[in-house]
């Protein structure tokens, strides 16, 4: 079959293949990126549900509006308020998970050929999704701290790039934390060389102890101008469940405009039936608690997993903790002999019954083949004990 010239620039992932091995029996895997399904509230969605097909159905299970139902958009505007960021429901977007926000924004934006920046390691998929556009994908160097300004704004001047594309709070894979002082600067940086920045929020809820810096979003009232150039994708994925597929993109007014016309080619409307569900379960005054049980549980396993590493695997590899979302970045040394490429790590690591991702596939280009992404999320404190343990074994 001759297929479109656009598949020639992705392949499927790396990861898909791993994630065949994941149906061994007995494996524990950290591997996913799938939030820990015992602390969805099925309860509180079921009740959500059954208001919403019990008070006047017709509308929820008819046809909608492209830029999404109402009342969540009204719901979405209320909850990014409550986070310091001012947003007119109209303002807002609802889209089908924050996927779909990156790729209308990729269909909005991304002509072949263009350049597009993004954090080195950075999510995947939004790799996969800029280059399906034909979009030569630059990647910019990461700390701790989150994307190294500097670095990024030289990559800026010198590729002029259509946008930046960002996770700057909790980052997938590399769990890392944009510093306040960087936000800023990029808000800055952003007016300045006229640039979009594309700020990817889904696990900024997420935290452990205390609340990440405020999103670029927020801070964008104190940067004049800043807020022409940028974009905010949010999503219940990670705070609510994410079988809904329900996310949102926040644009300025044209880029919204071209985004709601895409959306209406794409897929008409987001459902209808769990757009109501997400925002008749807002009004519920569930979410905090939900969210306060899913922050103790994560913090715990994020607590037991950096001591099980210490402990068991010691100078062979290194990590940041996190201080939030739900995974950990390491780096393999080497140290001692032991193995420093991740990818033949993962082999013997399945052989042990435990999976994790290997982080060559989260860089655009000139991948760190030492590197590897940890999820803590699914499996429970004694899985990560166990798993952990594996991990040993399998370092040799
Ligand atoms: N952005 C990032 C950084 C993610 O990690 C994910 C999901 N893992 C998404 C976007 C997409 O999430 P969803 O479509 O479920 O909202």
């Amino acid at each position: 079959m001759q297929f479109a010239d656009r598949l020639q620039n992705v392949e499927t992932s790396a990861i898909r293949e791993l994630f065949k091995l994941l149906g061994k029996p007995g494996i524990i895997s950290f591997a996913g990126g799938f939030p820990d399904p015992a602390l969805f509230d099925a309860d509180g969605i079921a009740q959500a549900s059954a208001a919403v097909l019990a008070n006047n159905p017709g509308p929820v299970l008819q046809y909608g509006a492209t830029e999404g139902y109402g009342p969540l958009r009204d719901g979405i505007a209320g909850f990014m308020g409550g986070k310091g960021a001012t947003v007119a429901p109209e303002g807002l977007v609802v889209t089908t998970g924050s996927q779909q926000a990156l790729d209308l924004l990729g269909k909005c934006l991304i002509s072949p050929g263009d350049k597009v920046i993004v954090e080195a390691p950075t999510f995947l998929a939004t790799i996969q999704c800029f280059r399906l556009y034909g979009a030569q994908v630059i990647g910019a160097p990461i700390d701790a701290n989150g994307v190294d300004v500097d670095k990024l704004e030289a990559l800026i001047e010198e590729h002029q790039p259509k946008l930046v594309y960002l996770i700057p709070t909790f980052g997938n894979p590399s769990g890392a934390t944009l510093s306040l002082e960087r936000r800023k600067r990029i808000l800055e940086i952003a007016v300045r060389t006229q640039t979009l920045v594309v700020e990817d929020d889904p696990y900024g809820e997420l935290y452990f102890d205390a609340a990440p810096p405020p999103s670029l979003l927020a801070l964008s009232s104190q940067v004049p101008g800043s807020r022409d150039w940028l974009a905010h994708c949010g999503s219940f994925s990670k705070i609510l469940s994410p079988g809904l597929r329900v996310g949102w993109l926040i644009a300025p007014p044209e880029l919204l405009a071209k985004a709601v016309m895409c959306k209406q080619f794409s897929d008409a409307h987001t459902s209808n039936l769990t757009q109501a569900i997400c925002a008749q379960y807002l009004t519920m005054n569930r979410l905090n608690n939900t969210l306060a049980v899913v922050r103790k549980t994560y913090a715990e396993r994020a607590r037991v997993m950096a001591q099980c590493l210490k402990r068991d695997l010691g100078d062979a590899i290194d990590f940041n903790a996190p201080q939030g979302g739900m995974f950990f970045w390491a780096r393999l040394t080497g140290a001692n002999g032991k193995p420093a490429n991740a990818g033949e790590f993962a082999k013997r690591a399945i052989e042990q019954l435990v999976a994790f991702v290997p982080g060559a596939p989260f860089y655009a280009h000139d991948p760190d083949l030492a590197t590897l992404r940890l999820s803590f999320a699914t499996a429970d404190v004694a899985k990560i004990e166990e798993g952990i343990g594996r991990l040993k074994l399998a370092l040799g």
